[in-house]
């Protein structure tokens, strides 16, 4: 399966305003990372580091920690594109993903050793991150996989844990934990959620809304025309099953 395959698969492109995106080819001189915190069925920080032209993405559960004896548990998620990095606002609901998207840090990392791909591959990648709200070094765990239950897909649970430095805060679990806003705009989740509803509602509907009411209007004040009854033979085919989730 290419790179982007199952990011591609579990998204509607025509419902949902998250990029396409592609695989950025070429060296980053360098590695961007990004945290979106994301409003769905359960709040979480989507945690991701740039490496080979995508985003390593992971889905940590709690707001992460500058204590190294706080472990965050962080599940590993589809690689997402580079261009996701920039992503602010409300995925629809129903759709994979549904919620508000903000994004709460951004910056650079560095590998401590000299082969992150080797690291990833075999569990345990140590970085430096230099971000708005993380910084200095961390550690990316993979805990052994849970057996496979029927119906159940395989999930690959990391630890995402902050390592002894000067920026470390050992003792103090919930430092970040008050960061509510985004590093992009300013705004907290509800603000997004608001702004991106207004936003939909008024400018981001298609024109055939509104010359679709028009053409309703006409029919109940004029009442000599017929009005063509086009509006269900015009509606978007239903996308397979398999997309939604
Ligand atoms: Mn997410």
């Amino acid at each position: 399966m290419a790179k982007l395959d199952l990011y591609h698969q579990k998204r509607d492109f025509k419902v949902t305003s998250e990029p396409r995106g592609k695989v950025v080819r070429g060296k980053a001189a360098k590695r961007k990372f990004v945290i979106q915190r994301h409003d769905a069925t359960r709040l979480h920080y989507d945690f991701r580091l740039e490496l080979d032209g995508v985003y390593k993405s992971w889905a940590v559960t709690k707001t992460p920690s500058l204590d190294p004896a706080t472990k965050r548990l962080a599940v590993e998620v589809e690689d997402h594109p580079i261009d996701y990095g920039t992503f602010e606002g409300v995925i629809p609901a129903g759709e994979y993903g549904g919620g508000t998207v903000q994004l709460w840090d951004r910056g650079t990392w560095m590998p401590q050793g000299d082969n992150p791909q080797r690291e990833l591959e075999k569990g345990q990648l140590k970085i430096v991150l230099d971000g708005e709200r993380m910084q200095g070094k961390w550690a990316l765990i993979r805990l052994k996989d849970d057996k496979p239950r029927f119906g159940r897909k395989v999930r690959h649970n990391w630890l995402l844990i902050k390592e002894k430095d000067d920026i470390a805060r050992p003792g103090e679990p919930e430092t970040l934990a008050g960061e509510v806003t985004s590093v992009k705009t300013g705004r907290t989740l509800e603000e997004i959620a608001a702004n991106t509803r207004k936003r939909v509602w008024h400018s981001n509907r298609p024109a055939k809304a509104i010359s679709q009411g028009a053409a309703k209007l006409k029919g109940a004040v004029g009442a000599k025309k017929k009005t063509r009854a086009s509006s269900s033979s015009r509606r978007a085919p239903r996308r397979p099953a398999s997309r939604r989730r």
